[in-house]
């Protein structure tokens, strides 16, 4: 099958009823931006920035972030790249930061992501500009980890506001522009979204963390592993509220968790009406080869249905589902 995903590479993520769906994918290091080539995905999705302040010995300063995120840009050509604001903190520990994000009791909620990077703008500021810089006459596009409320977008979005200001202040040309995005990945910020949508260019759900708060289960736990499942009717119902929310406020919106390159959950997110997906390049032929067989229009009748009156296992019915209509 690795032989057939792999001259899918050229072949557009089209369903079988013609709805163009965008696949991108989930990156960390620069090395990561050759798998755009070998997928053939439609850009990054999320670049998780804080992987090279793990592998780091010490703080990268903000000359060497810039080259990384210029790299990355330079080698995705014209494909864009999503950049996620670093989110550490928690079990992520920077071993350089000094300070008291010591011993936590529950480190996934804890002073992480952005609750420290506002905190500890310096940080912030610092990547700010490295970012700023590194989109010299080219669209930057940013997003936040861990908001749970509108005024932490307000206030990370003020932020590079800020940097971009002083890159023109010094005669820089600074970025084309900036595209400021959240993620949804604490349940509280569903039900503020109706605040949060207007201010926002795009919204992407992280489905890794978003599971693990929805059903207090902690997502590193082997033992709840088999306890709760993707494709359950909390999940599902709770992602098509948010995406229908958005997409009324007319914001597009993305899943960039891990959930999205499974191919039984990543149909049913599709179904939902999601149609952008940023997921493990491994998992670009498998998701794409499921989708170009797929009838979306079909499932995204049937799909409500199902989920208004859930049965026992839904996994069982949307794998009934995918073989009665040739998925
Ligand atoms: C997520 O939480 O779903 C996500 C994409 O972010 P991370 O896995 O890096 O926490
Ligand atoms: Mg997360």
């Amino acid at each position: 099958r690795r032989a057939e995903y792999a001259a899918m590479r050229d072949l557009p993520p089209i369903t079988r009823d013609g709805q163009r769906i965008t696949l991108m994918v989930n990156a960390g290091l620069r090395d990561d931006v050759a798998a755009l080539d070998t997928t053939g995905a439609d850009g990054i999705g999320l670049f998780r920035t804080e992987f090279e302040f793990l592998i780091s010995a010490e703080l990268p300063k903000r000359e060497k972030q810039a080259r990384v995120y210029r790299d990355v840009m330079e080698a995705a050509g014209p494909k864009p790249v999503t950049f996620r604001t670093i989110d550490v903190g928690g079990d992520k520990a920077l071993p350089y930061m000094t300070g008291d994000n010591g011993d936590e009791e529950n480190p996934a909620m804890g002073w992480r992501a952005i609750r420290l990077a506002l905190e500890r703008d310096a940080l912030m500021k610092a990547q700010a500009w490295a970012l700023v810089e590194a989109a010299n006459g080219r669209e930057l596009r940013v997003m936040f980890p861990m908001i749970s409320e509108p005024w932490e977008f307000d206030e990370a979005k003020a932020l590079f506001e800020e940097q971009r200001i002083r890159a023109l202040a010094r005669g820089r040309q600074g970025p084309l522009a900036i595209r400021y995005g959240a993620m949804l990945e604490v349940p509280a910020l569903a039900e503020t979204l109706d605040i949060l949508l207007p201010k926002l260019d795009f919204l992407s759900i992280g489905t890794n963390d978003l599971t693990q708060f929805l059903f207090a289960a902690d997502r590193a736990n082997p033992k709840l592993a088999e306890r709760y499942d993707w494709l359950s009717p909390a999940i599902l119902r709770f992602i098509a509220r948010v995406t229908r929310t958005s997409h009324e406020g007319g914001v597009p919106v993305a899943v960039c968790g891990e959930m999205g390159g499974r191919v039984l959950e990543a149909m049913a997110l599709l179904g939902l009406g999601i149609d952008r997906l940023s997921i493990t390049p491994a998992a670009i032929g498998p998701v794409k080869a499921m989708l170009r067989s797929l009838d979306l229009g079909a499932l995204r009748t049937d799909l409500p249905l199902l989920l208004a009156h859930p049965p026992q296992n839904m996994r069982a019915a949307l794998l009934d589902w995918a073989s009665s209509h040739d998925v």
